[in-house]
């Protein structure tokens, strides 16, 4: 069994974050373990509070891992503020972590700022150069290129500057484009290019979470990134096919086990 990490936020709904990635992992039958960033109070209907747990907290549980656990993959999604990057960049450092996969969570569906906007740029400073696959949706790649994406060949454009800011491989996800959904993948040489259909429904919480959890469960297990890419994406499409009606709001993607 290979082990394999989540560095994120709890959702207390249970459709993002860390449950989301424990789910997610379990479902790719890798041993899952959290190391949590923030607590929400969140549901199918929108964020209510965040208590973001302190970096001297969040390094003794990276430590308390890396000093006697194998950790075969990392993914980082929730990180709040500042002084959170710079300890999990470091504590990563300290480790040599390897097969990190940096979901640059942002902002919630519902409109919630999960990361400060004061720390969108030590998110791309300190993060992006630790990481094996970095995977924003349009918005974040906007966030991150500083530049609007309307069509593919702009998602494109966006992957390569994206990858100049130092990771080793770039997936920017086309789900905010109208229409048939097509992801662009970057590994620095060639795009690849990862297309779904438009699946009608509104149960789309945590997607986000689970395709990154999933490329890092791979990771995990041994795939080279392009195909961990791959099946993690045909694991999101079934998940979203089969998402949960559960409370007033947008609900959970489905994970099979
Ligand atoms: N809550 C937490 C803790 C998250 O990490 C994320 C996503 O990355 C979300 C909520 C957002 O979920 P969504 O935008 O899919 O509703």
């Amino acid at each position: 069994m290979k082990n394999v990490l989540t560095i994120a936020g709890s959702d207390s709904s249970g459709g993002a974050g860390i449950q989301a990635d424990l789910k997610t992992f379990a479902a790719h039958g890798v041993f899952g373990m959290s190391v949590i960033t923030a607590i929400t109070a969140q549901n199918t209907q929108g964020v209510f509070a965040v208590q973001d747990v302190t970096p001297e907290v969040i390094a003794k549980q990276i430590d308390a891992i890396f000093d006697d656990i194998e950790v075969a993959a990392v993914k980082i999604g929730m990180v709040s503020q500042i002084d959170t990057i710079k300890t999990i960049a470091a504590k990563l450092q300290e480790y040599g972590a390897k097969n990190v996969v940096v979901d640059p969570v942002m902002v919630s569906k519902s409109g919630y700022h999960l990361l400060n906007p004061a720390a969108e740029a030590a998110l791309v400073q300190e993060l992006l150069p630790l990481a094996t696959i970095v995977t924003p949706n349009i918005p974040e790649a906007e966030v991150i290129t500083q530049g609007k994406i309307t069509t593919v060949e702009e998602m494109e454009a966006a992957a390569r500057s994206i990858y100049a800011l130092g990771p080793k491989h770039v997936l920017v996800k086309g789900g905010h484009l109208d229409g048939d959904s097509t992801d662009v993948f970057f590994d620095g040489e060639k795009y690849t290019y990862l297309k779904s259909r438009r699946i009608d429904t509104k149960n789309t919480h945590g997607t986000g979470c689970t395709l990154s959890a999933a490329i890092a469960a791979g990771l995990g297990r041994g795939l080279p990134v392009d195909q961990a890419v791959h099946a993690a994406k045909e694991y999101i499409t079934i998940a979203i096919e089969h998402g949960l009606t559960i409370g007033k709001g947008v609900g959970p993607t489905h994970h099979f086990y």
